[in-house]
């Protein structure tokens, strides 16, 4: 049951790309290889909710009579098959944020991400699994099924984008979409070996993705190469008048700054996320090793300091509630998915369909958020944490004018074990230690592979200026060459269950 090295649904995008456009296989049979690889092992892996198997056959066939009559060649997405995080819409198929509340929700429309993918004639396997409602760090908050890491079974593969990582690590997919609040493409991309890349906020239209906390809420590719991140993240990028939100900067063309030489970057290590304190010795090893590497490749490193990013992750947890409080509040039982059998008046339908269709985290997060917003708390709770989120993002505006980017690593573990975290909700906020100041500064950010510890994945973060993600991917891609860590694969036979 050994997964073949050189199957066709192990390629990189740029290689199924040119693989396409020169003939060497069809979309079909591309899109069949990513198929057969999930009737595999998806039983085990359990990355999707949903494959939309005829649907893509059907994109497929429809990119192969583009390519013969030479139409769109020269769209990158065009004929490649992806697999969705199931809290972006997909028309006529269903999306249910792994929420029961929208078990058999089938929204009517795309999701801008998801039409700019269809409009180059990308097929859509299907949806990945995520923690409900995108509320978690190991995907195990699915009101469905915990997705499995294809490194080791028997542990998480980050989250909540973590369906998403775990198909693209697997070769069930060419490349995958995920959404980052606060951590959830960067996280599991580190925890299954892949890249994956929050970009600039603004910077990829959020309409049609399912809110939870709209002021961080960002969309971004995970893939199986810098290179290719930065072919997809071009292509959903840019102004949407859908979403206000989105920039009218100019979209860089980033594969060209990919290969630029890195020996003029100035990389700031901040202090405060290089504490001994907690950190695994083997995930420091790795770390200590990928920033001896970038030095050696030229760039020069410094310390630095952001003294507020110790207080990002309370901060986090302070606005994401609020916000998801408010965004959840349209799930009544009358507008959308889930509505009680057992109500007796609309107070009940109201009460009953949200008791029984949330799962407990999307329940603790509304009744924090609510409690932060309630008159009498909202000074003390939410407005504080919005000034001690502008401190945070001046500390990093400012330290981004001594140096270029930021490097640290994106967790002080490697995956944990499947049930290790699920009892303790403040263990599993932890996780976002090195993710949130980011997300509070609204800056881009990638995660890389850059090592294994036990043979477990670990992950380099880089983040870099507002709109400056050409050269956050200049680094990660000449890291990335220089290293071929993005090469190492899961074997994937049954025989990787541990116990
Ligand atoms: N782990 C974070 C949370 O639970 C991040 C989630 C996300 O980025 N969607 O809020």
């Amino acid at each position: 049951m050994k997964n073949s090295k050189n199957s066709l649904n192990s390629l990189t995008l740029s290689e199924t790309h040119n693989g396409l456009r020169k003939k060497k296989f069809s979309s079909s049979e591309l899109t069949q290889a990513c198929l057969t690889q999930i009737e595999k092992f998806d039983d085990k892996i359990k990355a999707f909710v949903t494959v939309s198997k005829e649907e893509a056959l059907k994109q497929a066939d429809m990119a192969d009579r583009k390519i013969a009559k030479k139409e769109d060649l020269d769209k990158p997405l065009l004929g490649i098959p992806v697999a969705v995080k199931d809290v972006l819409c997909t028309e006529n198929i269903k999306t249910t944020a792994c929420s029961n509340i929208l078990a058999n929700f089938i929204p009517p429309y795309d999701a801008t991400v998801v039409k700019i993918i269809k409009r180059q004639g990308g097929v859509i396997l299907g949806k990945a699994n995520c923690d409900a409602f995108a509320h978690g760090a190991s995907t195990e908050n699915s009101d469905f099924f915990p997705t499995h890491n294809p490194w080791d079974l028997s542990r998480v593969p980050g989250g909540s984008s973590g369906g998403s990582a775990a198909a693209t690590a697997a070769d069930m997919c060419i490349y995958s979409l995920g959404t980052d609040t606060g951590g959830s493409v960067r996280f599991p991309a580190a925890f299954c070996s892949v890249v994956g890349i929050r970009p600039t906020y603004g910077r990829v239209s959020r309409y049609g993705l399912i809110a939870m906390t709209s002021s961080t809420d960002t969309i971004g590719p995970i893939a199986k190469s810098v290179l290719d991140t930065a072919i997809v993240l071009k292509e959903i990028s840019g102004k949407d008048e859908k979403d206000s939100t989105t920039s009218i900067k100019l979209i860089d063309d980033y594969k060209k700054y990919l290969n630029r030489p890195i020996k003029d970057l100035k990389l700031g290590l901040p202090k405060e996320f290089f504490v001994e304190d907690g950190m695994e010795e083997g995930v420091r090893k790795v770390t200590d090793d990928a920033i001896k590497t970038l030095e050696r490749l030229g760039a020069k490193v410094k310390t630095v300091s952001l003294p507020h990013s110790q207080y990002a992750v309370a901060c986090y947890y302070i606005i994401t509630p609020c916000e998801v409080s408010a965004n959840l509040a349209r799930f009544d039982g009358i507008k959308y998915g889930y509505s009680s059998k057992n109500a007796d008046s609309l107070l009940e339908v109201y009460t009953k369909s949200r008791k029984e269709g949330f799962g407990a985290e999307a329940k603790r997060r509304i009744m924090i958020g609510t409690y932060a917003l309630s008159a009498g708390y909202y000074d003390a709770y939410y407005l504080q944490a919005q000034k001690v989120r502008t401190v945070i993002k001046k500390e990093v505006e400012e330290v981004l004018r001594e140096v270029d980017l930021l490097i640290t690593p994106v967790s002080s573990h490697v995956p944990f074990k499947i049930g290790e975290k699920t009892s303790d909700p403040l263990q599993m906020y932890l996780e976002d230690i090195f993710m949130s100041a980011a997300a509070m500064a609204g800056i881009p950010a990638i995660s890389i592979p850059c090592g294994f510890s036990e043979d477990l994945p670990v992950g380099l973060q880089i983040m870099g200026n507002y709109f400056d993600e050409k050269r956050v991917l200049n680094l990660a891609y000449v890291y990335e060459q220089t290293t071929g860590w993005y090469k190492r694969k899961p074997k994937l036979d049954t025989s990787n269950l541990k116990s």
